[in-house]
């Protein structure tokens, strides 16, 4: 099992890649932002509460998205087998969640492998956002004041989380201004790599 973390700004393209590396690896993607809007969209209550956050572009607090994210996890190992790894995106976007993230995993024996950090300059994150909003049906990011307000979220926790994750030499900076294609090739060998790595332990 390889598990990945996506860091990145939204509208940095690691939904693609994701979805990339979903097609070749057999990944299971687990989208923290797609996760919390159904619970919102839900209507029950735990969604009314982080409707609320989401509506003014804050972050939901830390107990529900940890919760949100092991109930998430917990559910696909009762589930489907085998399980090559986990993809996350949108998780973590602090330094602390990066601790709860390390936690929950260790609770199911699990780890993050790699990291790979997709940097890309602001004014071309903030462009294809305003691009996706429709196509996606993103209504919650057709603001520039709320696409705004989480770039300087993302943009404050970023270094903090960057050296969680270059304490454990898992991380990778990646051009994210390179194409689609490229960029999947550098990740996937990075992830191949990871793989024979973890064939050759056994
Ligand atoms: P996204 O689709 O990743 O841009 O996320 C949409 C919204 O969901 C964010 O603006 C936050 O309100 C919430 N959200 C997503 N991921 C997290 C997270 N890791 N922690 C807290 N809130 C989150």
């Amino acid at each position: 099992m390889v598990n990945i973390v996506l860091l990145g700004a939204s509208g940095s393209g690691k939904g693609t890649q994701a979805k990339l590396l979903v097609e070749r690896f057999g990944m299971i993607y687990i989208n923290t932002g797609d996760l919390l809007r159904q619970e919102k969209n839900s209507g029950s209550e735990l969604g009314l509460k982080i409707a609320s956050y989401i509506d003014d572009g804050n972050l939901v607090p830390d107990e529900v998205s940890t919760d949100i994210i092991k109930n998430k996890i917990k559910e696909i190992l009762d589930g489907q087998k085998p399980i090559n790894g986990f993809i996350f995106d949108g998780y973590p976007r602090t330094n602390n969640q990066a601790i709860n993230l390390d936690n929950i995993l260790s609770d199911f024996d699990l780890s993050i492998d790699l990291v790979f950090h997709i940097q890309i300059p602001n004014e071309i994150i903030f462009e294809r956002i305003k691009e996706r909003v429709f196509i996606e049906k993103r209504i919650d990011d057709q603001f520039d004041e709320k696409i705004n307000k989480r770039l300087t979220h993302y943009n404050k926790n970023k270094s903090s989380i960057v050296e969680y994750y270059m304490d454990s030499d898992k991380i990778y900076n990646l051009d994210g201004n390179k194409s689609i294609t490229k960029l999947f090739y550098n990740i996937s060998e990075y992830v191949l790599n990871k793989i024979s790595l973890i064939n050759e332990e056994y």
